[in-house]
């Protein structure tokens, strides 16, 4: 059963998408690529059919990087803001959507079902609630 569009957007607002839930996958990822593109201990990552999947605005500002490397490890990013935005997985028919990136998440949207490449997480790494947690910039 499809739901309602969710709208995404990357930082400075001019790459827009709009994606259709249900998600195939949704979970954090440890791996150290992940840590890289992302600056942070994890990525959260969800992953849609492509058919679920729809540009709005500014496409033409993505630059697409594919770690060469990797079988599919890529990063598409706004050249404007440098924010990652979302990008086709190489050899599957679906789009990874960096879950930050969407603009007003719907209280009952599906959540992330786990962490992946748990053994790759940072060693200062802390789950969130296992410190304090705090609602304003300290
Ligand atoms: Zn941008």
């Amino acid at each position: 059963m499809l739901s309602l569009p969710l709208a995404g957007s990357c930082l400075c607002g001019r790459v827009k998408f709009e994606v259709t839930p249900p998600f195939t996958a949704f979970r954090y990822c440890h791996c150290s690529r992940c840590q890289k593109a992302s600056g942070s201990a994890h990525a959260a990552n969800a992953f849609v059919a492509a058919a679920q999947f729809k540009w709005r605005e500014g496409e033409a500002l993505i630059k697409r990087y594919d770690h060469a490397p990797a079988q599919r490890f890529a990063v598409w990013f706004c050249t404007q803001c440098g924010s990652r935005v979302p990008h086709a997985v190489r050899g599957r028919d679906d789009f990874l959507i960096p879950a930050g990136l969407l603009d007003q998440p719907p209280a009952d949207m599906p959540r992330p079902e786990n962490s992946i490449f748990w053994g790759s997480r940072p060693a200062w790494y802390v789950s969130p609630n296992k410190m304090p947690c705090l609602d304003e910039y300290t």
